[in-house]
């Protein structure tokens, strides 16, 4: 790491920013035997009655037991969207800084960008979808504050080489998020494990793919405690409310549940990805590291909407940069997955 000064970094409001303090902020207790009049809400208990735990402290500290890391290096929003968004509100001074992103990517990246009125400077992955380094460098400048890997990538399934993501880490002086709402389908290892090694690393997962819970709206970012100092002064107090904590915390634990349908889900994949070879208007499925397939066929508007006419929806992703002819489909259970091919297999003739 050359020369990462977190501090160059933090916008200016930002950095002196007195954040709102809650009544739960300022008043702590693990007792049961509180009488609470702080803050003004109905006194009669019907379980949801308090405002939640602005910290989530019960379900941070699971959650971190869990993936083995410390609870001070978590900070949770509502979904990853949230906490993607909470990153440039802190990072980026609109109008004036940029962020660089790897199309085809993840569509939120960009829609946050422009948002928060942040130049989004796109550099294309290569055609094996991966980052492509001297492009890369060459559009950093000073006011480059973030470069965002989406890893696996979203449309495309593949994990970036790790070798590609350290030489990232180790070149950039401003902030890597490395968004892993597929790692746990992966073969490849999460980059949580070297958390401590870059002070510049942002990692975001979420409840909503292989946890099962995208309907809690639950996402993650682990990152240093210095950083995560600077994004717990512009959340949203309550962001997360005490259902999805309480659900959030079922969630994890229930592990043994969610690895079985990750397994599942795994050879669901590699099955469909052998099914779907075999038709005549299919000419390449991409290697998945993530619970989707993009696939390209002769032609994805018209195989799109015949599917569409069979009740099933798929992706389109044509109109993306390198996904000509590209769709791509989540990997559902088993008697979805029938369903789907033998809808496609009806469409070999027409
Ligand atoms: C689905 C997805 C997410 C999840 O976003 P949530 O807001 O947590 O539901 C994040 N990143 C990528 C690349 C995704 O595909």
């Amino acid at each position: 790491m050359k020369d990462f000064n977190l501090d160059n970094l933090v916008r200016k409001n930002i950095k002196n920013l007195k954040a709102y303090s809650s009544a739960r902020d300022e008043f702590k207790t693990e007792s049961d035997n509180m009488v609470f009049l702080d803050a003004n809400e109905n006194p009669n208990d019907n379980g949801l009655n308090r405002y939640p735990d602005p910290q989530q402290q019960k379900l941070k500290r699971k959650l971190a037991e869990v993936k083995n890391i410390s609870s001070e290096n978590i900070l949770l929003g509502n979904g990853s969207d949230e906490v993607l968004d909470l990153i440039f509100r802190a990072f980026c001074e609109p109008g004036i800084d940029n962020v660089i992103t790897l199309p085809p990517t993840y569509g939120m990246y960009k829609v946050l960008a422009d948002i928060n009125n942040i130049e989004n400077r796109e550099v294309l992955l290569n055609h094996e979808f991966e980052p492509d380094l001297t492009a890369i460098f060459e559009r950093i400048e000073d006011n480059t504050k973030i470069i965002f890997l989406c890893s696996p990538n979203n449309p495309s399934g593949n994990s970036f080489s790790p070798d590609k993501i350290e030489q990232i880490l180790n070149k950039f002086e401003g902030l890597v998020v490395i968004d892993e709402a597929y790692i746990d389908f992966s073969e490849n290892d999460s980059w949580l494990s070297k958390l401590q090694s870059y002070p510049n690393l942002m990692l975001t997962q979420t409840f909503s793919k292989a946890y099962g819970a995208a309907g809690i709206r639950l996402g993650i970012l682990y990152a240093s405690k210095e950083i995560l100092e600077i994004l717990n002064r512009i959340k949203p107090p309550y962001n997360i409310n005490e259902l999805t904590q309480k659900t959030g915390l079922e969630c994890l634990g229930n592990m043994d549940l969610i690895k079985s349908q990750i397994s599942e889900i795994q050879i669901e994949r590699n099955n469909l990805s052998k099914q779907l070879l075999e038709l005549n208007f299919v000419q390449k499925i991409y290697k998945s590291d993530a619970n989707f397939l993009l696939i390209e066929v002769d032609e994805a508007n018209k195989r799109y909407n015949q599917l569409l006419k069979k009740d099933i929806v798929v992706r389109n992703r044509s109109n993306q940069p390198l996904c000509n002819n590209c769709l791509r489909i989540t990997v559902g259970t088993k008697p979805e997955n029938n369903k789907l091919i033998s809808a496609l297999k009806e469409l070999e003739n027409e």
